[in-house]
């Protein structure tokens, strides 16, 4: 009886192992909005292609290698922070009163992770930097040009199945164009803009935060993935363009399952995105980058 039980233990990872198909799976998203445009706009879409193709580059040299989940996401969204081009860190949108508020999150799959904190950060010994470093040429501009009408959509995210089997998601954003100062929208809320459960999925929302924290569009999802068993692609499909469009929720989500089945849609114009996966077996990897309907294999 002790035999069998010790057998059946060893047994269960190796029974997790066969569930998951793909042997790891890397989704970015750089932001969602009406960009449809910038797809046949050769000079700045070539910019976007070369940072998503960069981000799952990252990812893929940590994953490859046995990384974890967390730290692949946390060097991707990293990476989307420092580059001016989306909105996040470096380059991030302003509040009404001309200020940088940011707001960010990350989710183990396998159990629940903290959140970060100013006073946490700085307990741990990590730099703290002035509110204006984060500005860039371009947003200081937007300071200055409040007054007119202007957005910019760009919120990076990124969730990743794990060689180990196990689900991270991550979520940064400067949040919505002149948003009220103290505002907090839907990307570091758990279940709202990020969400991850090895037995559901992992969630980064992008988009109109007030909708996203309504429908609890991340936990929702990946509900629906664990107790309704719908497939992934099913269940982000109906959030996005049923649940969310008809009540104007602007935006879209990428999320991966734990057998590396993965989610990428969107009801805006357009959505930065991207993914890379390498195919269990036959080692074959797999890359393609968005940002209107078409994607671009790489
Ligand atoms: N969801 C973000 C927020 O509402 C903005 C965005 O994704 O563009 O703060």
């Amino acid at each position: 009886m002790k035999h069998l039980f010790i057998t059946i233990l060893l047994l269960l990872p190796l029974c997790r192992m066969l569930a998951q198909e793909r042997e790891y799976v890397i989704v970015v998203h750089g932001g969602a909005g009406a960009m449809e445009n910038l797809e046949d706009d050769k000079e700045k879409s070539t910019l976007y292609y070369a940072a998503l193709d960069s981000a799952l580059s990252i990812g893929n040299a940590i994953l490859s290698a046995g990384g974890e989940g967390p730290e692949a996401v946390m060097a991707v969204v990293n990476y989307f922070e420092n580059n001016p081009l989306f909105n996040a860190g470096k380059g991030a949108t302003c509040t009404s009163a001309g200020t940088f508020e940011l707001d960010a999150s990350i989710m183990e799959g396998k159990d629940l992770a903290g959140e970060g904190a100013d006073w946490f950060a700085k307990s741990q010994g990590l730099e703290i930097v002035d509110n204006m470093y984060f500005a860039t040429p371009k947003t200081l501009k937007w300071i200055e040009d409040l007054k007119k009408e202007s957005k910019k959509n760009g919120t990076v995210g990124c969730v990743v199945l794990d060689k180990q089997g196990n689900l991270t998601a991550g979520t940064s954003t400067g949040g919505m164009f002149k948003k009220q100062w103290g505002r907090v929208g839907d990307s570091p809320v758990i279940g709202a803009g990020t969400y991850a459960d090895n037995e559901g999925c992992a969630v980064s929302c992008t988009g109109h935060g007030e909708y996203f924290i309504r429908h609890v569009v991340a936990y929702n999802l990946s509900t629906r993935v664990k107790l309704l068993h719908q497939p992934v692609g099913e269940a982000a499909d109906y959030i996005i363009h049923q649940e969310l469009n008809t009540k104007e929720g602007n935006g879209g989500l990428i999320a991966v399952d734990k057998k590396g089945n993965f989610a990428m849609p969107f009801n805006s114009g357009g959505m930065f995105r991207g993914y890379l996966y390498k195919e269990k077996g036959t080692g074959k990897i797999s890359k393609a980058v968005g940002i209107g309907k078409k994607m671009k294999t790489l």
